[in-house]
């Protein structure tokens, strides 16, 4: 469903993505690991082309990016964004808009649909995230998580192949990080292909296929839970993981 090859991403002359190689399966659930500034915020970026990558390609479905030098038009990149949902640390909700009404927004500016039947997926979706409840509450009536969850539900209504969680949870007072992770959760035993980066490393022992150590901006490391939680090889993962609990 992904690949990417040989991915580079500098900033002015500061080199951020240093060489990396990945291929997600369809379905598979990958979770990135690593310290604060080591490049995981840039290389999901990088994914759907809020960063163009410096050099090296990316390959989603069909759609493939390989040439930095040659401008893509916007419609493409509209068209590739469209396959990869995402959700950052920060909502980032309209806060003139209720629940149902964020959702809506891309729906109707960016899929084309029509109000009544946006607003028919829209339903849908917050239902889905548990919040069929609250869809008329604005964001500054609805708890951290809420929030989140309807983030997550504008993402779901555009119906994309893949799901980016950028520290999903990290935001949230810690009794509101559990209704997020059981979205996330739900998500992926339905089988949604998905990239989390998290510190939520029990979460990620869970969900995880595979696990990513990302260090200095390139993979130091990548197994299965099992192998990179309990026996990481690394010198530098083990390091990270003396650091964090898990
Ligand atoms: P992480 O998510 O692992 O904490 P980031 O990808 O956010 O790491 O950041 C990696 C490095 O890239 C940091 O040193 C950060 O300052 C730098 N960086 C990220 N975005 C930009 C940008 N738009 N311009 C310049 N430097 C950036
Ligand atoms: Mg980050």
């Amino acid at each position: 469903m992904i690949t990417v090859e040989a991915l580079r991403k500098s900033f002015g002359d500061k080199e951020i993505i240093k060489g990396i190689d990945m291929k997600v399966n369809r379905g598979e659930k990958v979770v990135i690991i690593g310290p604060s500034g080591s490049g995981k915020s840039t290389f999901l970026r990088c994914l759907n082309y809020l960063e163009i990558p410096t050099s090296g390609s990316v390959m989603i479905e069909s759609h493939k990016f390989d040439d930095p030098t040659k401008k893509m038009n916007e419609k493409h990149i509209a068209s590739i964004r469209a396959e990869v949902g995402m959700v950052f640390q920060r909502f980032n909700l309209f806060p003139n808009k209720t629940a149902i009404q964020n959702v809506m927004a891309a729906l109707i500016t960016i899929r084309k649909m029509d109000k009544e039947q946006a607003q028919k997926l829209a339903e849908k979706y917050l239902h889905k995230v548990g919040l069929g409840e609250r869809m008329h509450h604005y964001p500054s009536q609805l708890s951290g998580g809420q929030q989140q969850r309807v983030a997550i539900a504008r993402a779901l209504a555009m119906q994309p192949k893949v799901m980016l969680f950028d520290e999903a949870t990290s935001a949230l007072d810690p009794e509101l990080v559990g209704e997020v992770l059981q979205v996330i959760r739900e998500l992926a035993e339905e089988g949604m292909t998905m990239i989390l980066v998290t510190h939520e490393m029990k979460f990620a022992r869970e969900v995880a296929d595979r696990v990513i150590f990302m260090d200095g901006g390139v993979i130091v490391e990548e197994g299965t839970p099992e192998e990179v939680f309990v026996h990481p090889k690394h010198p530098r993962t083990r390091a990270f993981l003396q650091k964090v609990e898990h």
